[in-house]
């Protein structure tokens, strides 16, 4: 089957062109979704489209730590029982899924929305690294745990964050060897993930 076959019906095509813009679906995956939803059930098809318009609507970022959220502050920095005194930088509001995940991790978290990446033009401007530093500069937070991803990017923008911060006194740790270089936290598993913060290192 060639996977430039054009369906005789254009909304078919169009769904299959959307879906084949999502990140990891290729062309032989947006055909064979495309046709699932045609062959489900109406209800089916309609609450996958209300849980995307609902995603868009109704999720937004936490002002306190900048991760998606659909209250203000998010359940995290509400929570009561946490460790406010320890802060995990990620890049990401979806590393904080494998890091939660671990039940290891109590403290708060703080996304930086992206990495410096100077051949993407992306430099510390660009990140969320000034609501870090007035969050710091607040004075409760003791520990910040910099859980960028192990690769090129991740840890330039661990060492231009431990400059920032070593000046102010707070105990600066990285998440320790183990997670597979060049890879990404969100595919990390439980038990290395877990070892990596039980064995974060101070820089
Ligand atoms: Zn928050």
């Amino acid at each position: 089957m060639s996977t430039d076959f054009k369906p005789t019906a254009e909304p078919i095509g169009r769904l299959i062109q959307e879906l084949n813009e999502l990140p990891g679906i290729g062309p032989k995956s947006a055909q064979r979704l495309t046709y699932h939803l045609l062959r489900a059930p109406a209800e089916k098809a309609e609450a996958l489209a209300e849980a995307i318009r609902a995603v868009k609507e109704k999720v937004s970022l936490c002002s306190i730590c900048l991760n998606s959220t659909d209250s203000e502050p998010c359940a995290i920095c509400r929570d009561e029982e946490r460790d406010h005194s320890t802060i995990c930088v990620v890049e990401e509001p979806i590393d904080i899924l494998p890091l939660e995940r671990t039940r290891k991790y109590k403290g708060l978290y703080h996304v930086l929305h992206g990495v410096i990446a100077p051949a993407d033009g992306i430099g510390p401007d660009e990140l969320r690294i000034k609501e870090l530093l007035s969050r710091l500069n607040a004075g409760s937070v003791t520990e910040v745990i910099l859980a960028t991803n192990p690769n090129l990017e991740g840890e330039a923008t661990a060492m231009y964050l431990q400059r920032l911060i070593a000046p102010l006194g707070i105990r600066l740790t990285r998440l320790a060897r183990g997670l597979p270089y060049g890879g990404d936290l969100e595919y990390a598993d439980d038990v290395t993930l877990s070892r990596a913060l039980e064995g974060r290192q101070d820089v």
